[in-house]
């Protein structure tokens, strides 16, 4: 859809001797763009970490087609260990289409850094769903999916829903946004991903048939360990088109589509 009032892409990141620190984007109308950037400032000023360097874009989407999707269905699953909660999360993913031994394997990576030294990555691996062989370009950055946010309309309707539900948390907002956009990345099957936040233990498995499912324990308190893995099928994939929309193809989050919760003891 092409908007009547143009938009812009308002990006932050902040680092602290070249290390990434935190990053954080929103697609405003150009009267909202002060707002919005001093916003994200606070919010890089506010890291325990204090960044060196704090770098804001604004960038015009005019002329540009912007997509609106609606949000995933969010399912919240009541599984409280670890453990549990990942031989879930496997079992969706599974089901999704990913290999059993690539889902381990994914997981693992995450438990241990996904970057060459065993640090966490900026953005995402990109991973194949059969065989497990990692795509990404440079596997110290990942590949960082950009370019949206909820739509003016839905973002005050969608923090009420979230909050109602028990996911006011920011992050919950943030990552509901990118895992729909992910979802409809051309080759994307499914969706891994746990914070690197040693104080932020919930995770998420994610694809566009079984929407979002989040789980609040995917990974210990206390770890710095984090990350994403998009799984991806192996028969015509390309690599390049399917980059070039998770970063740069703007969309816009309509609404949420559903809020569940499933208790379940055992996975
Ligand atoms: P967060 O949920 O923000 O703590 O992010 C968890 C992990 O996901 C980070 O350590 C990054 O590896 C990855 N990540 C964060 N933001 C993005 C993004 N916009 N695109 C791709 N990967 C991301």
């Amino acid at each position: 859809m092409i908007q009547k009032q143009p938009l812009y892409s308002v990006r932050m990141r902040a680092s602290l001797e070249g290390r990434h620190i935190s990053g954080a984007e929103r697609i405003v109308s150009r009267d909202r763009i002060d707002e919005v950037s001093s916003q994200l400032r606070n919010r890089a000023l506010s890291r325990l970490t204090e960044p060196d360097r704090i770098v804001l874009t604004i960038e015009s989407l005019a002329g540009r087609r912007i997509s609106e999707v609606p949000a995933l269905a969010v399912t919240t699953c009541s599984l409280q260990d670890v453990g549990l909660a990942r031989v879930q999360a496997a079992r969706i993913l599974e089901q999704a289409g990913v290999d059993p031994g690539v889902v381990r394997s994914a997981i693992d990576l995450l438990d241990r850094g996904a970057a060459p030294r065993g640090t966490v990555m900026r953005g995402a691996v990109i991973m194949t769903a059969h065989t497990g062989k990692r795509l990404e370009p440079d596997q110290e950055r990942g590949v960082r999916v950009s370019r949206v946010d909820w739509s003016q309309e839905s973002s005050i309707p969608a923090d009420r829903k979230l909050a109602a539900a028990g996911l006011g948390h920011y992050r919950t907002k943030e990552a509901l946004a990118l895992a729909t956009k992910i979802s409809r990345a051309p080759g994307v099957i499914a969706e891994l991903c746990w914070s690197d936040d040693p104080g932020y233990t919930a995770g998420y498995v994610a694809s566009r048939s079984q929407g979002y499912v989040r789980f609040p324990m995917l990974k210990r308190r206390g770890s710095p360990m984090g990350g994403r893995v998009f799984f991806v099928r192996e028969a015509d994939f390309d690599i390049h088109e399917c980059i070039d929309y998770l970063e740069r193809a703007p969309v816009l989050i309509s609404g949420i589509s559903g809020i569940t919760h499933e208790h379940i003891d055992h996975p």
